[in-house]
């Protein structure tokens, strides 16, 4: 299934962000043996303890909601947390980053879903925030982009709509808050079901779990 994901994904400015959430590090094993090398998990304590069994080069992505309590334990190596949803969890994370003396890469998590089960900021929030002094002297967080988890759903014109939501607020802060800003470039959006939906809408990052790894108990 790897293989056939990743030729849909070919041609394409989308990268496979594996999710590895409740497999075992076995299973995680046997995708980097065939080259993969980000994974997602969405468990603090599940990612740090698969962070030390498993290989140093693999970049471990937070995908799950985060509570601010528990930043510090993967702070020294996150590799980018897809899930940030308040300017709360946004500071803690600087604070964590100076800490560890580095800077943490990190997505804005959108509510793109009519659900109300899904986390996410406000817009108009956000972009006032960033253009403030206080985000200004934030040096120890990077923000890559945005996120957001479609309805699940098997409307795919509703989830259309979702993703061109979240794109549009990805242009919406390119333009009005990092303009020239390379670093700002990521729009993490698309799972299992609705990915190839996700790639024509423009993203960059799909979030790929039960078709890599097969149904989840739990999660
Ligand atoms: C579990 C999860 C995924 C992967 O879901 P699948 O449907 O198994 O591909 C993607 N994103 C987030 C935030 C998740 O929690």
């Amino acid at each position: 299934m790897l293989d056939k994901i990743l030729a849909d994904l070919e041609g394409t400015s989308t990268t496979l962000v594996a999710v590895s959430k409740t497999k075992p590090s076995s299973a995680i094993s046997e995708l980097y043996q065939k080259g993969q090398r980000i994974f997602g998990e969405n468990r603090v304590q599940e990612l740090t303890q698969k962070y030390e069994e498993l290989p140093k080069d693999i970049e471990w992505h937070m995908i799950g909601h985060l509570q601010r309590n528990k930043v510090k334990y993967i702070a020294p190596f996150v590799s980018l947390i897809h899930s940030v949803e308040s300017i709360r969890l946004l500071e803690e994370i600087d604070k964590e980053g100076k800490k560890n003396d580095r800077t943490i890469p990190i997505l804005l998590q959108f509510k793109i879903a009519k659900e109300d089960s899904k986390f996410g900021m406000q817009v108009e929030d956000i972009k006032k925030y960033l253009l403030s002094e206080e985000f200004e002297s934030r040096k120890n967080v990077e923000i890559k982009g945005v996120m957001g988890m479609a309805t699940f759903t098997d409307d795919h014109e509703t989830v259309r709509e979702e993703f061109k939501t979240l794109k549009g607020i990805f242009d919406i802060l390119q333009e009005e808050v990092f303009r020239e800003n390379p670093s700002f470039r990521e729009i993490s959006m698309g799972m299992s079901g609705d990915y190839k939906i996700a790639v024509e809408e423009g993203s960059t990052m799909v979030r790929i779990g039960s078709l890599l790894f097969g149904k989840r108990n739990y999660g």
